[in-house]
């Protein structure tokens, strides 16, 4: 019992005094770590069904990642009219770093053509962040 608890005070502890962009990171990495553990688990186990489950949870630890590394990472680009924006506070974007320059943003009503998100200012998102 008070292993559990301990474990799960360590991993609080990692994720204090971080921004919510900066928690996204983190746990991309850990579900991209989870994944090689699984995989690992896998290997050893001699069970083919548990070994079946065991893999399919690294495939679902790899697309949470996979998911959170898309959030977190920004694109250097306008994705209508292909502009370069390499400074990341440049334009907007919506929660799933679909992209845009400001021109573009204000013909697309700041709605995002993609996920139909909200697109807002990737200034704003950054100081959020
Ligand atoms: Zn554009
Ligand atoms: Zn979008």
């Amino acid at each position: 019992m008070s292993n559990t608890s301990d474990a799960e005070k360590r991993m609080a502890a990692l994720f204090e005094g971080l921004n919510r962009m900066q928690q996204m990171t983190l746990l991309a990495r850990l579900e991209m770590a989870g994944a090689s553990i699984y995989r690992a688990f896998a290997a050893e186990e001699k069970n083919a069904k548990a070994r079946e489950a065991l893999l399919a949870a690294a495939k679902d630890e790899e697309k949470n990642g996979n998911l959170l590394r898309l959030m977190t990472t920004p694109k250097d680009k306008c994705e209508r009219c292909g502009k370069l924006m390499p400074v990341a506070s440049d334009g907007v974007s919506c929660s799933f770093q679909c992209t845009f320059c400001a021109e573009c943003g204000t013909a697309l009503k700041s709605v995002c053509p993609n996920c139909t998100g909200a697109l807002e200012s990737r200034a704003r998102l950054q100081a959020h962040a």
